[in-house]
């Protein structure tokens, strides 16, 4: 197990719900986007899934509909930056800047929450000191969302060659993410066509909503509910110390 210390900066890092039992928080980084949002959300709906959302601001922006239409759903919205660059190496300055941009958008649907839950471009910084004393002077109580199961899903459009290619790409993956043993409590990472430079880009709106049906569909068959990240209520003294 990985271990690392601070002189007592860190903040909560996430990865699993507090409560017990069949629940989980699904995590949709990178959204929204015109042709898989408005899908997506209507599944979430049809299974009374209530998501927990990493907005990239540059997205944002131009579909401010889609952000009204997650919130208005229910959903939980908070900021993943505004350009999807690695946030944890551009400095402090620049790292709260494109964070406050992004959630000051944000904070014109809805109020901006406390304790704020926090997730950087590819989950950049969560292990490193001046990221989470910067974030923490950002916001201070905020929490890192880290997760306990991934989709892998940033990994399915490179495999698709054809249309047909996305069911049973998908399949895999929701299979493979349904056989864990820590799943029950997970927060799980997916993405609304993960913003990347990888091939395959034609198929990714059409990646996100079936691995959406697919992952709804089967944690449903297998008696999960689903709940938005639940922070820390309190975080113990030691923790700020030590991160496993
Ligand atoms: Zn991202």
């Amino acid at each position: 197990m990985r271990v690392s210390w601070s002189l007592g900066h860190w903040v909560p890092v996430l990865r699993r719900l507090p409560q017990a039992g069949r629940v989980i928080a699904l995590t949709i980084d990178d959204a929204p986007t015109p042709d898989a949002t408005p899908a997506m959300l209507d599944l979430l709906d049809r299974f009374q899934a209530k998501a927990t959302f990493f907005l990239s601001g540059c997205r944002a922006e131009p579909q401010l509909d889609l952000v009204e239409d997650i919130i208005r759903r229910g959903h939980q919205v908070y900021a993943h930056g505004w350009d999807h660059v690695r946030l944890d190496k551009a400095g402090p300055a620049r790292l709260i800047a494109d964070m406050e941009r992004c959630e000051a958008l944000l904070a014109r649907f809805r109020p901006t929450p406390h304790p704020y839950i926090v997730r950087l471009p590819q989950n950049g910084g969560y292990r490193n000191g001046v990221v989470h004393r910067a974030l923490a002077r950002w916001q201070p109580g905020c929490q890192f969302a880290h997760w306990g199961a991934s989709t892998e899903d940033h990994l399915i459009s490179p495999r698709c060659t054809r249309p047909e290619d996305v069911e049973p790409e998908c399949r895999k993956e929701v299979e493979r993410l349904l056989a864990a043993p820590h799943l029950p409590g997970a927060i799980v990472l997916m993405h609304d066509q993960p913003i990347n430079e990888r091939p395959g880009a034609e198929y990714k709106a059409a990646v996100s909503v079936t691995l959406t049906r697919l992952l709804l569909e089967g944690l449903s068959a297998g008696g999960y509910s689903f709940a938005p990240i639940a922070p820390l209520p309190a975080q113990p003294w030691w923790s700020r110390f030590i991160l496993f």
